[in-house]
């Protein structure tokens, strides 16, 4: 009998209605003769409530109590779906995550898996019973709860399946699968048959949300291969998987986009050793993470240091700045949100040329200015305003012929 690993998402559990649409497609899989383990979200919408809701107790909400807090949003669908089964006359149980023995460091919020020993979780399995777990949640070896970080409901469901040596895992969700970009910003968009880890690791990473990027990044390090697809319908979904030779001849496989980024400038700062190491390991210090960095060409012994963070992290890293730009003795500090950055992906980049003049040609048709670059050995990233965004990524996606 083989062992199944399935993951619903917020959308996926929004209501009642589709409650019971999961606990039938969960019965319906046990049927076809194997063992299910599913994972679940929140429903729609309630992860954002319960933030919302903290920040009006309280201006900065301790994370051990977000931790509290949030993990109730999982713990709600959890029970319902179990309900919505054992109501169908089916035999299932939930399980936190900690019941389902995931057991992670101690960084509240953002949480790493550690160990995960589904004890509880197999012995149900092997009396008969559908396992509903609950996803983006974990407990510190003192048992203290915490979670995953946003999106982290993917993350569980493929440990899961790398803990339990699912025979298959399948994430389910609201679209039919991975797209060339995200279908409500491109709708030519064209959903990928499959895709390689790195490939959709750097999609996820660059802001293509449909996967969460540290449960890729799981998934490659354990060779997890897994399929995204839809809740709503019976379409094959994307697979992702380890790369394939044939997979190189498609020079871009996908464009993704990330709003609500910053840029912050350290202007004129002094040209010497040192000034760089200081201002990042303030930053560091700090916990931000930052992404892309920008030295310019030095004039008179100055130089300007640019780079870009996520926007909510602006002032966090305005304070943590303001006494490092006194001490190197640079003349200040600008900054401004309202970019975004547009990203092109593929694995053939490593033997083809030619990506990043396509893309910038594409963007200057359209007369939009790129305000920073940055390349991987399989993608090309620019910033730009937000108010183009969704401009760019359909006339890149269009110069790359990626469209329907
Ligand atoms: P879930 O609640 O099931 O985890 P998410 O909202 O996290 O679902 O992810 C699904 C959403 O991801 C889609 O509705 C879609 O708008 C968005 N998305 C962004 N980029 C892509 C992409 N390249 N392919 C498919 N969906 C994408
Ligand atoms: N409910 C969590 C979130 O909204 C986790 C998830 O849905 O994967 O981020
Ligand atoms: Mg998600």
């Amino acid at each position: 009998m083989s062992l199944i690993v399935q993951k619903y998402g917020g959308t996926s559990v929004g209501n009642p209605e589709r409650i019971k649409n999961v606990a039938r497609r969960i019965i319906a899989t046990q049927e076809e003769g194997h063992r299910v383990v599913a994972v679940v979200s929140a429903m729609s919408g309630v992860t954002d409530s319960l933030i919302k809701l903290a920040r009006e107790c309280s201006p900065a909400p301790e994370e051990r109590e977000m931790d509290v807090l949030l993990a109730t949003g999982e713990q709600t669908t959890i029970a319902l779906t179990a309900m919505a089964i054992n109501a169908m006359g089916k035999k299932a149980v939930s399980l936190t995550g900690a019941q389902a023995g995931i057991v992670t460091d101690g960084v509240h919020t953002k949480a790493k898996i550690a160990d995960l020993t589904p004890k509880q979780l197999k012995q149900y399995l092997d009396d008969g019973y559908i396992c509903i777990v609950a996803g983006f949640q974990g407990q510190t070896k003192d048992h203290r709860i915490t979670t995953l970080g946003r999106g982290g409901s993917d993350l569980t469901a493929i440990a899961i399946a790398a803990a339990v040596k699912a025979d298959l895992c399948q994430i389910f969700t609201d679209v039919d699968g991975v797209y060339t970009c995200d279908p409500r910003v491109v709708p030519t968009a064209k959903k990928l048959d499959e895709i390689s880890f790195d490939e959709m690791l750097e999609m996820a990473s660059s802001g293509s949300k449909v996967m969460q990027s540290r449960s890729v990044e799981f998934a490659k390090k354990f060779g997890v291969v897994f399929e995204v697809r839809s809740s709503f319908n019976q379409n094959p979904g994307t697979i992702v998987k380890e790369e394939t030779k044939s997979m190189e001849a498609v020079v871009v496989r996908g464009v993704s986009i990330e709003k609500n980024q910053a840029k912050v400038t350290v202007c004129r700062a002094p040209d010497r050793p040192g000034t760089a190491a200081q201002v990042f390991s303030a930053i560091a210090a700090a916990g931000i993470s930052i992404d892309m960095i920008v030295q310019n060409v030095s004039h008179e012994g100055t130089t300007d240091i640019s780079f870009t963070l996520s926007k909510d992290e602006l002032a966090k890293v305005e304070a943590a700045l303001a006494p490092v730009v006194k001490s190197v003795g640079a003349v200040g500090l600008e900054s401004r949100s309202g970019i975004a950055k547009l990203s092109v992906i593929g694995v053939g980049m490593k033997s083809h040329s030619g990506v990043a003049a396509k893309m910038f040609e594409a963007l200057s048709k359209a007369g939009i200015n790129i305000q920073m670059i940055s390349t991987s050995e399989i993608k090309t990233a620019v910033i730009v305003d937000e108010a183009k965004i969704a401009e760019g990524a359909n006339v890149v996606h269009e110069a790359f012929g990626l469209g329907k």
